[in-house]
């Protein structure tokens, strides 16, 4: 429903397999802190297409109409008085995720853990696949020069790989094994590379994956076979001479499989952190968690430092998020790249924003 004068057309979930573009007022400045983004790129991701197909995601339930997208790179058309670091014109990563900066968590310096997360695309918030977005300016990161938007869109993903091998606080020399080679996944081999580790493994049951992961920033691969977990670890350990086993084991998969191999092929004293969402409840082998004494973490988005590392290990070449991208589509041909995810095509499809 266009009107006269709203002119910032967004993409909206109404419900389960149902879009449309809807025309709605160019968002404020509430703040004087507050930029005002023209959207550019936009990634789609797991979650998008999860709300797009279901509707919700656990407790997030799509009751209103809600703009999609989270994953966005754009130039910077306004800006409120009190912003320093930013002008008109910059060219800027967007982390679409407010925190409220006084709870608990947001003061003990986890904002991603923030009671009250006014986070992109979950419901009831709108999120990026708009002409214009309104963020905070230090929710902006700016993009050097030689970064182009497309991949400023993909730090998105980027940071939440890089929070997920910080939680698992993966060091020079480990051995690092990474379950799910979507592009979450790949970013966390890559991460893990940049951060010394000196084997990096990809799991996943899809081969065309397991290819693509060989030759961008992994030491080898690995195919699970139909057999019981601890029978793929010790394969797995067997195949990259881990002897006791690797020192991370994360998950980007939220596979069931992949959570029990991840907990069998650690050494004593390993760590595991589960980055994929899955089904929300599942068998889990407790015993050789305990006793092999493994710390075990979870990983949520991201927190503070995550986007800047993100931008720096870009920017300096240590990880490249441009061989990801396998396809953009115009704003109008929005709902394409759903489709296209949903069919497992390519590793990341863009939509391109509309022009201020
Ligand atoms: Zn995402
Ligand atoms: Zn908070």
């Amino acid at each position: 429903m266009a009107t006269a004068t709203a002119q910032n057309l967004s993409f909206v979930l109404e419900g389960i397999h149902q879009v449309k573009f809807e025309d709605r007022p160019i968002p404020e400045l509430k703040n004087a802190h507050d930029v005002i983004i023209n959207v550019k790129y936009t990634g789609i991701c797991g979650s998008d297409v999860h709300y797009w197909e279901h509707g919700s995601i656990g407790s997030f339930v799509v009751k209103d109409p809600m703009v999609l997208g989270h994953e966005s790179a754009g130039v910077i058309s306004k800006v409120g008085s009190a912003v320093t670091s930013l002008k008109v014109g910059d060219r800027v990563a967007m982390e679409p995720g407010i925190a409220c900066r006084r709870c608990e968590p947001c003061k003990g310096g986890k904002y991603n853990l923030c009671e009250n997360m006014e986070f992109a695309a979950t419901p009831p918030y709108d999120g990026t696949l708009a002409k214009y977005y309104v963020l905070p300016e230090d929710f902006c990161y700016k993009l050097p020069e030689h970064l182009s938007l497309q991949e400023g869109a993909l730090m998105e993903p980027l940071s939440v790989a890089v929070h997920i091998v910080r939680q698992a606080q993966v060091s020079p020399g480990q051995s690092v094994v990474v379950f799910g080679a979507g592009p979450v996944g790949l970013l966390c081999c890559a991460v893990a590379t940049a951060f010394g580790a000196s084997k990096v493994i990809a799991v996943d049951i899809q081969k065309p994956r397991l290819d693509f992961a060989k030759d961008y920033a992994v030491t080898s691969t690995f195919m699970p076979s139909k057999a019981p977990a601890t029978e793929n670890a010790e394969r797995l350990k067997r195949e990259n001479d881990l002897g006791g086993g690797a020192d991370v084991a994360i998950d980007a998969s939220g596979a069931e499989p992949s959570v029990h191999t991840g907990i069998h092929v650690l050494r004593n004293g390993g760590t595991y952190v589960q980055g994929g969402m899955g089904r929300s409840e599942m068998n889990f082998p407790i015993m050789a968690a305990c006793s092999k004494e493994l710390n075990i973490k979870g990983s949520f988005r991201y927190g503070s430092g995550d986007y800047k590392l993100a931008v720096q290990l870009v920017s300096t070449g240590k990880v490249d998020v441009k061989r990801l991208i396998t396809g953009t589509v115009k704003f109008e041909e929005a709902e394409q790249a759903f489709k296209e995810v949903k069919a497992g095509k390519g590793i990341k499809t863009l939509i391109a924003g509309i022009d201020a």
